[in-house]
């Protein structure tokens, strides 16, 4: 193998690659941690760690890494027909094979999917089809999309409007006219400000929290809103799972006022909550399904929308939707996606997530809430997440300047893992081929970062 010179690497990344989401400033005072090689449920940087990914990436590598089957795929269709466009009446055979295997793993309500590169373009694909669903249907003046307060869906224009952000908005005069955000169902961040909550059970709670987006349907006016948009658990927002009353209650609103439901299933979609898709642990029947990520373990990029036939018939009833991407229906991305879910399927992974590996995620994981820098460890299918807090017996949490979640990430490094710190949220989403003696090291890992993290902080 050549040598990796790791420090002269550092220097030209930091001179010319702008990173998403990073902090360049610190970019360039400490590098960036290069990441070389990777295999199973593990990944090498440049200095030759190995080091335990409890993220799957970035939410995206289901399926773990090294997976032949999705290789020889690529490979094959690259050598085939590397590409051609699905537009002006065109097609591709990975691109019909695809969509008729999706169609066949999703709700029955789903018998169609629009391909993108990504998931922010799939929901910037949804904004438009919501919009000329409801132009159809002639109710022009049905325009607004709800969402909430610290979700995320993406980082385009549409995307990161949809999203609740606070920081994206403020960067860019967003977000655009017709879409607004209501609480999100954390319990823990709105007693901070309506205290009046805080002896509900977590049940009570879900049902509050979705009654504000029926408090939001009637403030806007019932025949304005046109959708309601969410992640079935928020990712990047720190793993928040909702109460089980919440979803089927934002189903039953949306019904009431015949609002279409969009499920961002970019990480839950694909096997992540045990279920091929979020919706069917919180059982919803969404309108609209938008996919990424897991679609083809992250090994190469691939977004979709599953569209409802109820939608279908109306936006196609004149023939044409005036949408569409060069690399919509991307050959050698179908194709990968089409090994990657026959991988799944073969593997039956959805069931041994759903009956072996997410029970034993959760014992382990909720197992370091009595950790005397832990409240709240919850796990949900293969995401997980915590809350760092100062007091634990007087549930007194850190302030934001105490950075501490992200002096645990680098204990989490330190130690060989990766886990990722949202505020004082510390979160995981490990690979679904995770075995138990996976989630044991990913466990004891993490307690060493706790151990060492509560040393920094008292
Ligand atoms: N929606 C959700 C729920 C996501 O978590 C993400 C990315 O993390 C996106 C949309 C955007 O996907 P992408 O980064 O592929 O554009």
């Amino acid at each position: 193998m050549t040598q990796i010179n790791t420090a002269a690497l550092q220097k030209l990344d930091s001179a010319h690659y702008l990173h998403p989401f990073t902090d360049h400033t610190d970019l360039a005072k400490k590098g960036a941690r290069i990441i070389t090689k990777a295999q199973g449920v593990h990944i090498w940087d440049s200095n030759d760690n190995q080091i335990l990914d409890g993220m799957s990436g970035l939410w995206c590598v289901n399926m773990g890494y090294g997976q032949q089957s999705l290789v020889d795929a690529a490979t094959k269709q690259m050598q085939t027909l590397p590409f051609y466009n699905s537009f002006f009446n065109t097609s591709v055979e990975p691109a019909i094979e695809l969509a008729t295997l999706l169609s066949e793993i999703t709700p029955p309500q789903f018998n169609h999917v629009f391909y993108s590169s990504s998931g922010s373009e799939s929901n910037d694909t949804i904004l438009r089809m919501v919009r000329r669903y409801w132009d159809m249907q002639g109710e022009k003046q049905r325009k607004t999309i709800i969402s909430r307060k610290n979700a995320y869906h993406g980082s385009t224009v549409a995307g990161a409007s949809l999203g609740g952000m606070t920081g994206m908005h403020e960067q860019g005069d967003l977000p655009i006219p017709g879409i607004v955000h209501i609480e999100q169902p954390y319990l823990r961040e709105a007693v901070k400000d309506k205290p009046e909550l805080k002896d509900l059970s977590e049940d009570e709670f879900g049902i509050v929290a979705a009654g504000w987006l029926e408090e939001k349907i009637l403030e806007i006016g019932k025949d304005k809103v046109a959708a309601f948009i969410g992640e079935p658990v928020q990712g990047a927002g720190g793993v928040i799972i909702p109460p089980k009353t919440y979803w089927p209650e934002i189903q039953r609103i949306c019904d009431k006022y015949g609002i279409l439901l969009i499920s961002d299933e970019v990480i839950c979609g694909f096997g992540r909550l045990g279920t091929w898709f979020g919706c069917e642990t919180m059982g919803t029947k969404p309108d609209f399904m938008t996919f990424a990520k897991g679609v083809t373990s992250g090994y190469i990029p691939l977004g979709g929308a599953m569209v409802s036939q109820r939608v279908v018939d109306v936006i196609y009833k004149d023939g044409d939707f005036n949408h569409g991407y060069t690399y919509s229906g991307h050959p050698v991305a179908c194709a990968v996606a089409l090994a990657n879910i026959k991988l799944m399927q073969k593997l039956d992974i959805v069931n041994t997530v759903k009956n072996d590996t997410a029970p034993y995620l959760k014992k382990m994981f909720e197992a370091l809430n009595d950790h005397p820098l832990v409240a709240d460890a919850q796990t949900l299918g293969m995401v997980g997440g915590l809350v760092l807090v100062k007091d634990k017996d007087k549930n007194i949490g850190f302030d934001d300047d105490d950075n501490v979640g992200m002096i645990c990430r680098g204990h989490c490094f330190d130690n060989g893992l990766v886990m990722r710190a949202v505020g004082d949220r510390m979160i995981i989403a490990p690979p679904l081929t995770m075995a138990h003696d996976n989630i044991d090291e990913l466990l004891s890992k993490a307690r060493k970062a706790l151990d060492a993290t509560l040393k920094d902080v008292s």
